[in-house]
């Protein structure tokens, strides 16, 4: 067993601050996408804070309550599993009204629809800015459940989707490129945005900012295939924080080939524009929500003869007995990773 030490270096604050509650609460249960508890459900909260999650002058209400449920369920669809229940603690403004409540609801009832998710009760108190607090209750798979520790030397590292077009969103929006500025602050204003932001013709993008999608169907195919062999997480916090979660609860390194890590057209745009490697964005930008796993290699080669057709992952590098992540980029020896560019979610304001 190699020391995990080795990725200390590569944390976070946040990260650091989690690891000393874990270790000052003492148990197992903490360190995953969700708890894994002893009667097999899976147990995951977050919370979004206006100013930091989220801004109300480039997301409408009905948005911001859209993806407050999306990233909770990206959580569940990180193990494989299938949700249930969905609480919901709002901490509201003094001037937060009966119908600002109502378009948050909206987003809210909308993706828990769409996923069969049950909301199933919460709380409500004041706050100077508005505070989103979730928790949602999910099902272990019944082919199993997959953690971030369950990685090996050999495996295949997989990945669903393209990296970076949140970020590229978020540059569209903070940029004024796209017309979604002053949103709702009125019933009707708020009723269009919350049309508007169920139109996936909308720009890539920005749709990819404000209105994730959990890969929950794509979690269940691969457990599908492996049972609980392997390791998952979703990138929340960008590709570059997905490795160095799985390969440090692993006690593994990787060899990562950046060139095989999928972004999308929109994506190489919209960084041209702004003066940027898009490859920036795909490993720190982060809220991308897509899933990173490792699959044993005869496993996957199996999958593979079975065609691209129906397998929403792709390879993008090998699990190493190794205690660091190297990267290539078509070949070629690439930059380390540097966390400091990843979001800090406790830095100082
Ligand atoms: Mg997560």
């Amino acid at each position: 067993m190699k020391a995990v030490s080795s990725f200390s270096g590569l944390l976070t604050g946040e990260q650091k601050i989690i690891e000393s509650i874990k270790s000052w609460v003492g148990g197992n249960l903490i360190g995953d996408d969700c708890a894994l508890i002893a009667c097999q459900l899976l147990v995951s909260t977050d919370a979004l804070v206006e100013g930091i999650h989220f801004r109300r002058d480039l997301m409408s209400l009905g948005q911001v309550g859209w993806k407050a449920v999306a990233v909770n369920l990206s959580d569940i669809a990180a193990m494989a599993g299938r949700p249930r229940y969905l609480f919901v603690n709002v901490c509201a403004p003094p001037d937060f009204a009966e119908s600002d409540f109502r378009c948050l609801y909206q987003g809210i009832t909308d993706c828990a629809r769409q996923y069969r998710l049950i909301v199933a009760g919460g709380d409500i108190t004041k706050s100077e800015k508005l505070m989103l607090s979730l928790t949602v209750i999910g099902d272990v798979h019944e082919n199993g459940c997959l953690t971030r520790s369950g990685a090996k030397p050999g495996d295949v590292v997989i990945a669903t989707g393209d990296f970076g077009a949140s970020r590229a969103g978020l540059f569209q929006l903070l940029s004024g490129q796209v017309g979604n500025r002053k949103a709702a602050t009125t019933q009707a204003r708020e009723n269009a945005e919350t049309s508007k932001s169920t139109d996936h013709t909308r720009d890539y993008a920005i749709n990819r900012h404000i209105r994730p999608l959990p890969r929950l169907s794509e979690s269940w195919t691969l457990v599908a295939k492996t049972g609980s062999t392997g390791a998952l997480m979703d990138a929340s916090d960008g590709l570059a924080d997905a490795l160095v979660q799985i390969a440090r609860a692993s006690s593994v390194g990787m060899m990562i080939e950046l060139g095989s890590v999928p972004i999308h057209g929109k994506t190489k745009k919209v960084a041209a524009e702004a003066g940027v490697d898009p490859m920036e964005w795909v490993l720190y930008g982060g809220e991308d929500y897509e899933l990173v796993g490792c699959i044993d290699a005869n496993v996957w080669g199996e999958w593979r003869k079975e065609g691209s057709k129906g397998n929403p992952f792709v390879p993008i590098g090998i699990v190493t007995d190794g205690t660091t992540i190297d990267l290539t980029r078509h070949g070629a020896v690439a930059p380390p990773l540097d966390m400091s560019k990843c979001f800090q979610h406790l830095a100082p304001t």
